[in-house]
């Protein structure tokens, strides 16, 4: 593998303040609901675990997994599912669980097919959000951080699969070694 950077962008503690944060909201938005949450495979795996322990309304957890079409790096915003849910969502309350909205076409499509599927509410939570990569229009009603354009691994998040188990959020940049420390 090629020598990398790795720089902690959020710590665990910062991490785990946010996630309290993010469970306590929701778990007041949805007061008096029976919540659905749907996790996106594989990067929101960690993210997830620990936010449904901070949710206090009763929930099922599904999980969903999909794939870009095409060899980009970058999302093409085709996306085929490659596990579909296990539940039905109808008349559902709704709420995905991503690590990361970038250019936001992957949610976009997910949006869409599960609205077809008539489920009484949908919303978005991610932990990270790149509003400034953003093609498709879709934003997250619950937000961890919001990031500049950087790749980013860890907490889940993956580099060629590598990473998803470090328990920092980092930035990770090829390293050259003529860069100044
Ligand atoms: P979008 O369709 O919003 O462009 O793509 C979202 C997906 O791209 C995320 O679920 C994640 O898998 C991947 N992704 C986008 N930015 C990053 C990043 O900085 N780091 C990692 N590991 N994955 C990213």
């Amino acid at each position: 593998m090629d020598l990398v950077q790795i720089d902690v962008l959020y710590n665990r503690d910062d991490i785990k303040n946010k996630v309290q944060m993010l469970g306590k909201k929701i778990s007041e938005d949805y007061a008096g609901c029976e919540l659905l949450v749907v996790g996106i495979l594989k990067g929101a795996f960690i993210f997830m675990a620990d936010l449904v322990r901070e949710i206090t309304v009763p929930l099922e957890i599904d999980f969903m997994d999909v794939t870009s079409y095409g060899l980009s790096t970058s999302s093409s915003g085709e996306v085929r599912i490659i596990k579909d849910l296990e539940y039905s969502v109808q008349d559902k309350d709704v709420l995905i669980i991503e690590d990361i909205v970038d250019t936001g076409l992957t949610l976009k499509h997910i949006t869409e097919i599960l609205k077809t599927r008539n489920p009484k509410s949908i919303k978005i939570c991610c932990l990270l959000d790149k509003p400034s990569r953003r093609k498709a229009n879709i934003t997250a009603d619950y937000v961890g951080y919001s990031i500049p354009d950087r790749f980013v691994v860890g907490y889940g998040l993956d580099y060629a699969e590598q990473y998803r188990n470090y328990p920092e959020v980092c930035i990770i940049k090829p390293f050259k070694a003529a860069d100044p420390q």
